[in-house]
């Protein structure tokens, strides 16, 4: 596949898990030449997801070994198609979740690509040409422009990597909810606090609603209070707590990956609510029909977001200055930090410094 695509002829190193033990080791490996529509990104920083984990490790049984993780890539752009009118070298890009999409559904020409039924992940996807997809975890990325955003200038290009799938996949569902800064004044739950919860947090306040943190852990209301500037915060466990607390909230976004019930989470919303999963569990959340039923309320999920939508939010963050809480690591503590990650023991999303010393471009 990759390794023998004839157009593959560039030599990149990278980062990648040969097996399930999810060991991480440098890797050299070769990516296309850049096409007529394509733009050569050398790599600055790469965050972390969970989802590399998974990866990884093959929890979910679809890993291509050897597989190079990361999908929250942040560059320079240094090469440019002749196709390729938005972008020129010296641009600061990042390229998210997305490789390859049929260009072509409804959801392709809608600017909802990201769920067209053809979508091609940045990693260990299959693109186009047919060849094995690595991500973010190497020196320099060949993306085609269409899964190419801007990053604005006034934003530190090392905390605003993890937009681009933390970010981006609780903006999604704020823009889907009518819930952007042009309509303040509601009140809207972030239930977990995390890598996703935390952005969720700072896109409600800086978008002028009242923010509520519903948790399990006691030690996050300091936190989500003090350190992110969240209005009230609920422990979950505490059920006087969440019997005074409901029917107060006119939106939920569930981001915990953990198997919960969604039962007491509903009966917080308001009669009319909507509650948005993006926590992905490994078993079926319980969703008890009760609280659905007495108060007309709405349970959807949302995956990541388009790369229309990707924009939006990079320049909302630009204009509010909102990016992530990150620890910075270097490619040789990738391990360290993946292990670290099994236990969510991060503030709140690690953050690769791929380039080095020279990433103070
Ligand atoms: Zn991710
Ligand atoms: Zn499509």
């Amino acid at each position: 596949m990759a390794q023998t695509t004839p157009n593959h002829t560039q030599t990149v190193s990278g980062w990648a898990a040969h097996d399930p033990s999810g060991k991480i080791t440098p890797y050299t490996f070769k990516r296309r030449e850049n096409g007529k529509n394509d733009v050569t990104i050398k790599i600055l920083y790469c965050g972390i997801c969970h989802t590399d984990l998974h990866h990884v490790k093959n929890d979910w049984g679809i890993t291509m070994y050897p597989v190079v993780p990361g999908h929250e890539i942040v560059g320079i752009i240094t090469k440019v198609g002749s196709k390729v009118t938005n972008f020129k070298v010296g641009d600061r890009a990042g390229v998210g979740c997305l490789a390859a999409t049929c260009l072509d559904c409804e959801y392709c020409r809608d600017s909802q690509e990201n769920y067209c039924d053809q979508v091609q992940f940045v990693y260990n996807g299959v693109f186009w040409d047919g060849s094995i997809t690595y991500g973010g975890y190497s020196e320099f990325l060949v993306a085609d422009h269409r899964y190419v955003v801007r990053v604005p200038e006034s934003l530190p290009m090392d905390a605003a990597a993890p937009l681009l799938c933390a970010g981006i996949t609780v903006f999604s569902p704020l823009k889907d909810n009518n819930l952007l800064d042009s309509s303040p004044g509601k009140r809207i739950g972030v239930v977990g606090l995390g890598g996703l919860g935390h952005i969720a947090v700072k896109f409600g306040k800086a978008f002028g609603h009242h923010v509520t943190v519903i948790s399990t852990s006691p030690s996050k209301e300091k936190e989500a209070k003090n350190r992110l500037g969240a209005d009230d915060f609920i422990l979950s466990t505490d059920a006087d707590q969440m019997q005074a607390k409901k029917r107060t909230l006119d939106f939920i976004l569930d981001t915990v990956a953990a198997h919960h019930s969604l039962g007491p989470t509903l009966e917080l919303l308001k009669v009319n609510g909507t509650l948005v999963v993006v926590g992905a569990p490994d078993k079926p959340v319980d969703l008890p029909s009760f609280p659905l039923i007495f108060g007309k309320r709405v349970v959807k999920g949302s995956m990541i977001g388009s790369i229309k939508e990707t924009q939006e939010m990079m320049d909302l963050c630009g204009k509010h200055n909102i990016s992530c809480d990150i620890e910075v690591v270097s490619t040789s503590e990738i391990n360290e930090a993946l292990h670290r990650l099994t236990k969510n023991d991060v503030k709140y999303r690690f953050v690769i410094d791929i380039a080095g010393k020279s990433s103070n471009l």
